[in-house]
C-alpha cells in the first residue's frame, strides 16, 4: 500500500494548506511530508465524528466487531511494511516494531470480541410491577491523543475500545510520529470502516488542537496517553465542559529483586523491562531496588547481557537499541546520568553517545537525592539502589508520586502475594518484566492517571450506563 501522509477526515485524505516534515531519528532523513492540521481541519474532523456517530452507534455491535477483526487481520498481513514505517519515524529496532504491530493488532482483535459483550443487566425492582434494566451506551465522539513511543499500540488501545463501544473518534498523533496513525486509518478505510468514524489530524500545534477538541461540545470524551504535566493541563481544561477523561500518564516503575529471587529470571526480566523500546516506555523499569545480600551477584549476571546489546540503526538486522527519538531525549538522559554521577553514583557500565545513539548505562550506589530516582529516565539507563530487606524495598518502591507498574522478583509465594498487594501501582509484574497484553487492564493510579485500556474493562471508559425503570 502507498505511504499516506495527508490528514484523514470524513473518509477523505486532506492535503491541507500547510505541511510538516517527519524525519528518521537515526539520520534525519525525510520520511514524509505530512498535513499540518489547522483549526479548519480539526473542526472538520470534529464535525465528521459528530455526524458519523448516529449511524455507527446503531450498527449492530457484532458488525462493528467484525470490522475490528478485519482491521487486525489487515495489520498483520501488512506487518513488515508497518514495522518498517514505525522504525523510520520512531527509530526503534525493527524486531520491536514488528512486536508493536502485533501488539496493536491484538487490541483490535480483542475488542472485536468485546464489542458483542457490552452486556447490561436487570435488577429486581422494589415493586411487583417494576422492571429495572441497565444498558451501556457509547459516550459519543471521542478525542484520542497519543504519544510517539508506540505510535500504533497507543492508538489501537483507544481506537479498538472506542469503536467497539460505538463511539466515533478524532485522533491526534504526536508530531514526531503521525504516520502510524495514518497507516491505521488507511487500513480501516480499506476494510470498510465508514467515513467519519476514524479521523486523524496530525499537527505541529498540539496545544491549540487539544484546546479545540476540548472546547467542542460535540466531543464527549478525551482519552490521553502522554506525560503527567500535559495530562494534568488537559484534565483541568476538560472540566469546563464536564467531559469524560481517561489518562495514561508517566511512570517511575520500581524493579524489586529480593534475596530469594531466581537471579537469571530477574536479569531476563530486567532486560525486557528496561530496554524495550530503548527504555522509552511508560512501563520501563526506572528504579532498580535490589536486596543488599544479592546485589553484587545480580550485577555480575546483568552486566554481560547489557554489554551484549547492539546499538545502531533500527532497520539494521541485529540492532537491539535504535536511536532515541530526538535530541531533547538524548540531552535528558545525559543530564540525568551526569547528575547521578555528580551526586556519587558509581558507573558500572557506560557507552559513548553517538548522535542519538545512546548505549546502555548501569549505575550503582544510586540515592533518592539523584534526579533519575524521581524523574522518568526514558532511556537505556539502569539505576541501582540496594535495600536492607523486604520492608525497606517496599518502602523505597512506594516512595514516588507515580503508580503505573511495579516489578518484583521473589520465589517465595507469600512474599509475592504480600508485595503484590502492598505495591502502590495499577499493575504488578511478579517474576516477569512484561505486563502489557490486550486481555489485561492496563493503567495506573496516583500521578500515573486513571482509566483502564484493554481487558473487558476497556469498554467502560467509552460507555455510560443507562438505567430504565419501567412500570
Ligand atoms: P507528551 O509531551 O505529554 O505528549 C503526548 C501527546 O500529547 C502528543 O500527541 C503531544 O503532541 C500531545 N500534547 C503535548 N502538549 C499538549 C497540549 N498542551 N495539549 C494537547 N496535546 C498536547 O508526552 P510524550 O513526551 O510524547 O510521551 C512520553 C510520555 O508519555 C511519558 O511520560 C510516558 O510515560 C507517557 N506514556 C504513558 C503511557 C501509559 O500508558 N501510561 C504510555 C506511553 C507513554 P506533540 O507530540 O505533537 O507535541
Amino acid at each position: 500500500m502507498p505511504l499516506v501522509s495527508d490528514a484523514f477526515i470524513d473518509g477523505r485524505w486532506v492535503p491541507g494548506a500547510a505541511r510538516f516534515v517527519v524525519r528518521d531519528p537515526f539520520d534525519d532523513a525525510q520520511v514524509a511530508e505530512v498535513t499540518d492540521c489547522g483549526e479548519a481541519e480539526v473542526d472538520a474532523a470534529i464535525d465528521a465524528a459528530a455526524r458519523a456517530f448516529g449511524a455507527w452507534r446503531q450498527k449492530p455491535a457484532l458488525e462493528r466487531g467484525k470490522l475490528l477483526a478485519q482491521l487486525a487481520a489487515a495489520m498483520l498481513r501488512d506487518e513488515r511494511r508497518l514495522a518498517e514505517l514505525c522504525t523510520r519515524e520512531n527509530g526503534k529496532a525493527l524486531k520491536e516494531a514488528v512486536a508493536e504491530v502485533r501488539y496493536a493488532a491484538s487490541f483490535f482483535d480483542w475488542f472485536a470480541g468485546e464489542a458483542g459483550r457490552a452486556y447490561g443487566e436487570t435488577i429486581p425492582g422494589s415493586r411487583p410491577d417494576q422492571r429495572i434494566v441497565v444498558t451501556r451506551e457509547p459516550v459519543g465522539p471521542c478525542a484520542l491523543i497519543t504519544p510517539w513511543n508506540f505510535p500504533y499500540a497507543m492508538l489501537a488501545r483507544k481506537l479498538g475500545a472506542a469503536l467497539a463501544a460505538g463511539c466515533t473518534t478524532v485522533a491526534k498523533p504526536a508530531e514526531l510520529t503521525p504516520l502510524g496513525a495514518l497507516a491505521i486509518a488507511q487500513l480501516a478505510e480499506q476494510v470498510g470502516v465508514p467515513p467519519g468514524v476514524i479521523n486523524v489530524v496530525p499537527t505541529t500545534n498540539a496545544r491549540r488542537c487539544g484546546a479545540q477538541l476540548l472546547a467542542s461540545p460535540a466531543i464527549r470524551k478525551l482519552s490521553f496517553t502522554g506525560s503527567t504535566a500535559v495530562g494534568r493541563e488537559l484534565l483541568r481544561t476538560a472540566a469546563d465542559d464536564i467531559k469524560r477523561v481517561s489518562l495514561e500518564l508517566g511512570g517511575n516503575a520500581p524493579f524489586v529483586v529480593l534475596a530469594d529471587a531466581d537471579l537469571d529470571e530477574a536479569v531476563a526480566g530486567a532486560m525486557v523491562a528496561k530496554f524495550r523500546n530503548g527504555g522509552q516506555s511508560c512501563v520501563a523499569a526506572n528504579r532498580f531496588i535490589v536486596e543488599r545480600a544479592i546485589a553484587d551477584a545480580f550485577v555480575a549476571r546483568l552486566l554481560p547481557q547489557v554489554q551484549a546489546l547492539v546499538v545502531g540503526r533500527g532497520l539494521d538486522a541485529g540492532t537491539d537499541l535504535g536511536p532515541l527519538v530526538d535530541d531533547r531525549s538524548v540531552a535528558k538522559v545525559r543530564r540525568l546520568v551526569e547528575d547521578a554521577r555528580a551526586k556519587g553514583a558509581t558507573l558500572l557500565h557506560d557507552a559513548p553517545i553517538r548522535g542519538r545513539l545512546v548505549g546502555p548505562v548501569v549505575l550503582g550506589g544510586v540515592t533518592p537525592a539523584m534526579d533519575l530516582w524521581r524523574e522518568e529516565i526514558f532511556g537505556p539507563v539502569i539505576a541501582i539502589r540496594t535495600a536492607a530487606d523486604e520492608a525497606d524495598a517496599l518502602a523505597q518502591a512506594n516512595d514516588t508520586e507515580y503508580g503505573l507498574v511495579a516489578y518484583v522478583f521473589t520465589r517465595d509465594g507469600a512474599r509475592q502475594q504480600r508485595l503484590a498487594e502492598r505495591l502502590e501501582s495499577g499493575m504488578v509484574g511478579v517474576n516477569t518484566g512484561l505486563v502489557s497484553t490486550a486481555q489485561a487492564p492496563f493503567g495506573g493510579i496516583k500521578h500515573s492517571g486513571f482509566g483502564r485500556e484493554g481487558s473487558r474493562h476497556g469498554l467502560d471508559d467509552y460507555t455510560h450506563l443507562k438505567y430504565v425503570s419501567t412500570r
